[in-house]
């Protein structure tokens, strides 16, 4: 099978098998689905507001599940969390986005970043920066090149270790985001003193403009925020005219969301890079 000899995982933690059967039998689903390739990535692509152009992707991990069809993502991302099950999964995820980013890259020269999203469980594995080196070696990518998405709350358990994996990540020059901003309850001070390239607005923040004045000021706040620490912005979740419009206005960096584009699949990814790509 494709993924053969990453099967080294337990996939019969306790916390599944106190749970109720359904679970059970789609966390072995999830299992076979991956070793027999059935899932896959999708590519969102990012709008840099300065240049009106593409420089990045996030990598969107899917599952073709044979009955329930596209299954809720939020659902099988937990339970392959919770299943241990996102180690192996995550790996792959990675190798494959760093090996789209070459590809693309080959076809049309110019700066292509891509972002893949970090669950706690895969940040905290031992060796995780040394994991990530042996991906880029072997897909031949730059580690600048490669984004990892990371959130909040990860910072406030074990701290010291949080600490160290940020700054292995760092020294290895891949780019660290945090994602879902402003939703969960980290220190700003963190901001300061972790090697962070970007943060990304959270999209609960984004939905309320324009009409809700709480989240314009707290969109606006952020943006300025970001740019004093010289942080990149993204905002996620742009879904209206409006929204990019007051983004703009606020020098927001990058803008992803259904308004730009949904996440594409592999092939129109390629060709939004060929079209729309950063020079
Ligand atoms: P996230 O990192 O916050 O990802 C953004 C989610 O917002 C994606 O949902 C995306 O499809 C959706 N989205 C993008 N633009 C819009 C918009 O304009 N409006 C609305 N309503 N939604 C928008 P998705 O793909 O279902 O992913 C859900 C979450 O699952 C992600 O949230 C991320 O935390 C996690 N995830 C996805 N792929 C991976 C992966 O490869 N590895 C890990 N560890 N987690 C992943
Ligand atoms: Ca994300
Ligand atoms: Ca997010
Ligand atoms: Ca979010």
């Amino acid at each position: 099978a494709k993924h053969e000899g990453q099967n080294n995982y337990q996939l019969y933690t306790p916390a599944i098998n106190a749970r109720a059967h359904p679970r059970m039998a789609l966390a072995k689903d999830l299992q076979s689905a991956f070793e027999s390739g059935n899932l896959y990535l999708q590519f969102q692509p990012q709008l840099n507001l300065a240049t009106g152009r593409t420089s990045s992707f996030e990598a969107l991990l899917r599952w073709r599940h044979p009955q329930h069809g596209m299954l809720a993502r939020q659902t099988f991302i937990r339970l392959a969390e919770e299943t241990g099950l996102i180690i192996p999964i995550g790996a792959w995820a990675i190798e494959t986005a760093c090996q789209s980013c070459v590809s693309w890259r080959q076809l049309r020269p110019g700066p292509l970043r891509i972002a893949v999203n970090l669950s706690p469980r895969q940040f905290r594995q031992p060796d995780l920066a040394g994991s990530i080196a042996t991906l880029l070696e072997k897909t031949k990518l730059a580690p600048s090149a490669l984004e990892v998405e990371i959130t909040e709350g990860l910072l406030l358990e074990d701290m010291d270790s949080a600490f160290n994996t940020l700054q292995s990540l760092s020294a290895l020059g891949v780019h660290i985001s945090v994602d879902d901003f402003g939703t969960g309850h980290a220190s700003l001070s963190y901001l300061k003193n972790l090697p962070f390239d970007s943060i990304k607005i959270d999209r609960s923040f984004i939905q309320g403009i324009p009409t809700d004045p709480e989240s314009r000021t707290i969109t606006k706040a952020v943006i300025a925020l970001g740019h004093s620490l010289n942080l990149k912005v993204v905002a996620e979740g742009v879904e209206t005219p409006e929204q990019l419009l007051y983004l703009q206005k606020h020098h927001c960096d990058l803008i992803q969301g259904y308004f730009i584009s949904k996440p594409l699949d592999m092939p129109e990814a390629q060709q939004w890079w060929e079209e729309k790509g950063e020079k």
